[in-house]
């Protein structure tokens, strides 16, 4: 799955390795040092995965990370973010920004190129391509959109998927690792608790409509999509 690959990395040795690496795996890839030169070449051309550093002269990758996430036309381009802290607490508040995964420098080549085809597959469409429908909710595959009581919904590519999937799976409980295969595809490098801050993430999307009480905690086994009340 050969895609375009910009990569934001202000040091010029790590920023040549990422490159080289994913260039032998035939991606075509872009290269920014900074988030000013990431915008630049986003204007240019609209890539299909981001690779963000976290700590970048200028702007944070945090803040970039925000503001691709609040245009419109970013929205849903995943980002993968780079970091050197090992922090779960700074991993938590990298995939809240609107990150759809997070890799801890040093990383192996091998790592980073299962990621990258991980979340590029999660960003396909769907088996189905069927308008889904529920209890106001409407969910669109084809046109990547979603609205509540008719107002529309801003979700990343992850939460996207995992509506979708909820939704054509409604009233039965699924495991976090269950949900892992389904939406996330290759998971091997995914750790359980990455479905509660994407069901979060989903939860705080639909909230100003009230339909976030669709998506429901079944305590110790895992979630469930269901119109009625838990
Ligand atoms: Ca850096």
């Amino acid at each position: 799955m050969p895609a375009t690959i910009l990569v934001v990395e202000d040091e010029p040795a790590i920023q040549a390795l990422i490159a080289t690496n994913l260039r032998r795996h035939g991606h075509d890839v872009v290269t920014a040092l900074d988030t000013e030169a990431a915008t630049r070449q986003i204007n240019a051309a609209l890539p299909d995965l981001i690779l963000l550093d976290w700590m970048l002269p200028g702007m944070s990758g945090i803040d970039f990370a925000r503001r691709l996430r609040a245009d419109p036309r970013t929205r849903t381009v995943p980002i993968i973010m780079l970091t050197a802290r090992g922090e779960e607490r700074d991993k938590v508040t990298g995939l809240e920004t609107g990150a759809d995964d997070y890799i801890t420098k040093p990383f192996s080549p091998r790592e980073l190129l299962a990621r990258i085809q991980a979340v590029l597959r999660r960003g396909k469409p769907q088996a189905t391509e069927d308008m889904v429908e529920a209890g106001g909710l409407k969910l669109d595959p084809a046109s990547h959109r979603v609205t509540a009581d008719s107002k529309p919904v801003n979700l990343g590519p992850t939460e996207f998927r995992l509506l979708h999937f909820l939704m054509t799976h409604p009233e039965r409980v699924h495991s976090r690792d269950q949900l892992l295969d389904q939406v996330w595809g290759d998971h091997v490098f995914v750790e359980e608790r990455t479905v509660d801050v994407h069901i979060r993430r989903l939860r705080a999307a639909l909230e100003a409509s009230g339909l976030d009480r669709f998506v429901q905690t079944v305590r110790g086994s895992g979630y469930r999509f269901s119109l009625e009340n838990s």
